[in-house]
C-alpha cells in the first residue's frame, strides 16, 4: 500500500526561509512518490503560528501554485509545540503517515526517505535524531545536550538529541489525541504512546535563512515545561530533602543538649536551637508529603490514557484501520 504522507511544517515569522525550503519539501514529496513509496496525493501542510510578517501570504500563494501545498493558520501565536500539534491533529484525518519538521531547513529533508522506509517495515513512530550538532553554536549544543541529560535524570523518557522531526502514523496519532494535556512537550509525550518505533540519524545543518525563533527565554520555558510535564521527581526531591534535614536536626538537637549539659551555653540558646531544628525538619517533610499528593493530583488531572492497544488477534466490531491495511 502507498501511504498518503502529510509533511507538517510549523512557521512563525518565516518569510525569509519559507520561499527557500518550500520547494525542497515538494521535491522530496515528488521523489518519494516517483519511487512508489508514498501516494501521489500527499501534501505539505504549513501551520502558520500567528506570524506578524508575510508568512501567511506566502503560504497562500504557495497553495495557489501547487495543490500539494496547503496551509492552516492559528488564530494567534501559541508556540512551536502547539503549532505542531495543530498540524498533526489536522493531518490525522486525511493522511496515513505524517512527518513533522521545522521550516528552516536545519533538519535534513533527505532523511524522510529512511523514515518512510521504516514505516514500511512496520514502525509507527520514527524519531529523527541529530547525529552531530557541529553547526549549532557551542552554547546551544551545551545547553541542549545538558537538558537531555537532566531530563533523563529527572525520570522523563526522551530520545536523546531528538527534537520534533519525526514520522508518526495516523494510528499512533489517534492514540496520541487522547493525551489531553495543555502543557505540551511532544518529544517526551510520543514515547509514552508506545507502538513499534525506531530512530533515523541525520546531520543538522545551519538555518537556511532568517533568525532562530527560539531565544534562550523560550528554550528555558520549554525545558521547564518538559521537566514539569513529564516528571514529579522535583517534588520527590523535597521529600528527600525533608528527611535529610530531619536527620540533621536530630543531630543538631543532640548537640544543643550536650552543649547545655556541659554548661557551654547562654540561657535560652538550647531551647531555641531545638525548636528551630525540629520545626525545620517537620516542615520540609510535611511539604514533601503534601507534594506527593499534589503530584498524584497533577497526574490524574492530565487524564492521560491508561492503556493503548496496538494489536488484536480478532477484529473488534467493524473497526477497520485505514492507516494499516
Ligand atoms: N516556531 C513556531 N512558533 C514559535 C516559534 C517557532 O511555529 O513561536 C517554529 C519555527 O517557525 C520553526 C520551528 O518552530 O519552524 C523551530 O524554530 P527555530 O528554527 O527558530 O528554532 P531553533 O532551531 O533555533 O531551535
Ligand atoms: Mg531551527
Amino acid at each position: 500500500m502507498k501511504p498518503v504522507l502529510w509533511i507538517v511544517v510549523p512557521c512563525y515569522n518565516e518569510q525569509e526561509v519559507l520561499p527557500v525550503t518550500a520547494p525542497l519539501f515538494l521535491e522530496e514529496l515528488t521523489l518519494l512518490a516517483e519511487k512508489g513509496k508514498i501516494a501521489a496525493d500527499s501534501r505539505v501542510l504549513f501551520v502558520n503560528d500567528g506570524s506578524r510578517d508575510r508568512t501567511w501570504e506566502i503560504i497562500e500563494s504557495l497553495s495557489r501554485q501547487d495543490d500539494r501545498f496547503i496551509g492552516i493558520s492559528q488564530s494567534r501565536n501559541r508556540g512551536h509545540q502547539n503549532a505542531v500539534l495543530a498540524g498533526l491533529m489536522e493531518a490525522k484525518e486525511h493522511a496515513d503517515i505524517t512527518i513533522s519538521i521545522d521550516c528552516d531547513g536545519q533538519d535534513d529533508i533527505g532523511a524522510m526517505e529512511a523514515m518512510v522506509d521504516a514505516w514500511h517495515d512496520g514502525c509507527e513512530i520514527v524519531y529523527g535524531v541529530r547525529s552531530r550538532r557541529e553547526t549549532d553554536t557551542f552554547f546551544k549544543r551545551f545547553t541542549a545536550e545538558g537538558f537531555y541529560k537532566l531530563l533523563g535524570w529527572m525520570g522523563a523518557e526522551v530520545v536523546y538529541n531528538h527534537a520534533d522531526y519525526r514520522l508518526v502514523s495516523a494510528r499512533a496519532l489517534r492514540a496520541f489525541a487522547d493525551f489531553r494535556e495543555v502543557n505540551l512537550f511532544l518529544r517526551g509525550m510520543f514515547p509514552l504512546v508506545g507502538f513499534k518505533s525506531t530512530s533515523v540519524y541525520y546531520e543538522r545543518h545551519e538555518r537556511m535563512a532568517g533568525q532562530s525563533k527560539y531565544p534562550l527565554r523560550k528554550m528555558l520555558a520549554l525545558a521547564f515545561d518538559g521537566i514539569t510535564s513529564l516528571s514529579v521527581k522535583p517534588i520527590r526531591l523535597i521529600t528527600g530533602l525533608g528527611c535529610f534535614v530531619a536527620v540533621l536536626s536530630f543531630v543538631g538537637i543532640l548537640w544543643a543538649l550536650i552543649a547545655a549539659a556541659t554548661g557551654h551555653t547562654v540561657a535560652g540558646w538550647t531551647s531555641t536551637t531545638c525548636i528551630i531544628c525540629f520545626m525545620g525538619g517537620i516542615q520540609l517533610i510535611s511539604l514533601g508529603v503534601l507534594g506527593e499528593y499534589i503530584g498524584k493530583i497533577y497526574m490524574e488531572v492530565k487524564a492521560r490514557p491508561r492503556y493503548i492497544i496496538s494489536e488484536r488477534t480478532y477484529e473488534p466490531g467493524g473497526g477497520d484501520d485505514p492507516a494499516r491495511s
